[in-house]
């Protein structure tokens, strides 16, 4: 064993005592068993068949969820942000405008990342807080500005509301604008149509309503790639009829080496009401500004075989997260669509029916702006301390032997001095045996607001494996007993 002095002593790393929570904030959310399992597959690589196979299958996955035909679909490393810096980075070149319609803070990350890319950025605000906007705000903002992109959130976890899409694309492109959407909190619990909406690069993370790990971030470019990546490779062996697209230096490379050419596409690929169905991909494409590296769609797309049988080293993709995005992926596709976001409304409307008849008040005023799956409640008492209650109230019982007989006390415990749950066999002062079981009586996590909502109210999600009446029924009434609505259930 080489003798090198440490400077710095091995670390004391030990599992502690520790009760999960039932995962009822806005993310991250509990694992759906087959997605936990699925995560704890063995490591593969590329070098593995069955690597392209995940591959493939989490491709045709993103597919259905987004409801896209689009060939430009992958998963990014990194969390919903990796998702939000791909699709801004990827669309929008320096100097060019992107429109911020703003109600949360994720809107607020948009504009931020924008800026550090040299995007200029303008933005608009709601009418009213915790609203959404109306097309007709969107469309005058979109008519001022003539921006080159538009990013909105779809569904909005910090404040609990959810802005309509339908029709905006349309709109987008009547300008000339690309639609670039979050749907990070809505994938999975709410409609979203990508193609039939126009939208041409959203991005959505694991640990929502697709009830996996984060780490691994679903995106999607619009482009009804199959026909026009089709016309771009017909392009390319020159047929007639055509308007001119410049590669760049850096997509001329990734596809055929260092020889630098012009490509053209067909008018065809503008026929059919598909005039801005390839404008991403063709914007990706021919752009001629630089993106991060680990970021660059056009490697990524080679990467993720999105055209071609490819074989591209971009970066080492973590296979316990392919498992488990495809195992999420593949439990959204046997329940299905339709059937996913009725379980989703159906819970929600019970939850809000249940959270009314205790007395809370929600924080979006207009139920139709309202989301599935997060909701935004006003607790009646200070944010943080309700959300810690609802945590960490903690129980504890002793069960005594006593002159033969067993007692049992249940009482209220300082949860900073209950030693976590669990259960403690000793002897008392008088020798008798003694039995202490400390727990905790709710164990739900919550999340105070974030954002334009931080100390105004509280923010729940029924998601995913937590998308069930039982578990609202649960989150209802412990609700009501930390708010002191209702009486405290042993
Ligand atoms: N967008 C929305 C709507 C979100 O709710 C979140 C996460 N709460 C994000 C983006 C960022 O995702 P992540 O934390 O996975 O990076």
């Amino acid at each position: 064993m080489a003798s090198h002095r440490l400077g710095v002593p091995a670390p004391i790393i030990s599992d502690r005592q520790f009760s999960k929570p039932l995962m009822c904030g806005p993310g991250p959310n509990d694992l759906y068993p087959a997605v936990a399992a699925a995560y704890a597959a063995p490591v593969i690589s590329p070098a593995c068949a069955e690597y392209y196979k995940v591959i493939e299958d989490i491709r045709a996955g993103i597919q259905y969820a987004f409801q896209t035909r689009s060939n430009l679909v992958l998963a990014v490393s990194g969390s919903g942000h990796a998702g939000m810096e791909t699709v801004i980075c990827n669309l929008l070149a320096p100097g060019e405008l992107l429109l911020v319609p703003s109600r949360g803070l994720w809107d607020e990350r948009a504009k931020d990342m924008a800026r550090r890319y040299g995007i200029r950025v303008e933005t608009i605000k709601t009418s009213e807080p915790f609203t959404t906007f109306s097309l007709e705000e969107l469309e005058s903002a979109l008519e001022r500005h003539r921006p080159a992109g538009l990013f909105i959130t779809h569904g909005d976890s910090s404040t609990g509301t959810l802005q309509t899409l339908k029709g905006l694309g349309d709109l987008c492109h009547k300008y000339d604008t690309l639609l670039l959407v979050d749907i990070v909190a809505s994938l999975g619990a709410e409609p979203v149509l990508m193609d039939e909406w126009g939208v041409d690069g959203a991005y959505a993370s694991c640990q929502k309503a697709l009830s996996g790990p984060a780490g691994v971030a679903p995106v999607a470019f619009s482009a009804r790639a199959d026909a026009y990546y089709a016309s771009w490779q017909k392009a390319l062996s020159g047929p007639a009829g055509v308007a001119p697209v410049a590669f760049s230096a850096r997509a001329e490379r990734s596809y055929s080496g260092c020889r630098r050419r012009v490509c053209v596409v067909p008018e065809g690929a503008e026929q059919a009401g598909r005039a801005f169905s390839a404008r991403a991909e063709a914007k990706i494409f021919s752009r001629s500004h630089d993106v991060p590296f680990y970021f660059d769609i056009t490697f990524l797309a080679r990467q993720w075989k999105c055209y071609d049988d490819t074989f591209f080293y971009h970066h080492t993709l973590s296979s316990p997260l392919l498992f488990a995005l495809r195992a999420c992926l593949s439990q959204l596709a046997q329940e299905s669509l339709p059937r996913a976001w009725a379980r989703h409304a159906a819970v929600t409307a019970h939850f809000h029916a249940r959270l009314r008849a205790h007395g809370f008040r929600f924080l979006v005023r207009r139920p139709e702006d309202r989301m599935n799956a997060i909701t935004t409640v006003l607790p009646g008492m200070e944010c943080n301390t309700f959300v810690a209650e609802l945590r960490s109230k903690a129980w504890s019982t002793e069960v005594t032997k006593d002159r033969g007989e067993w007692k049992r006390k249940t009482c209220c415990a300082d949860p900073h001095n209950a030693g976590g749950a669990g259960r403690r066999r000793e002897k008392d002062s008088t020798g008798f045996i003694l039995i202490i079981i400390h727990g905790y009586r709710h164990n739900i996590m919550i999340t105070p607001g974030l954002g334009p909502t931080a100390g105004v109210a509280v923010r729940v999600g029924l998601m995913g494996a937590n998308a069930s009446a039982a578990v609202a029924d649960r989150v209802a009434d412990a609700m009501a007993d930390v708010a002191g609505l209702r009486n405290a259930t042993e």
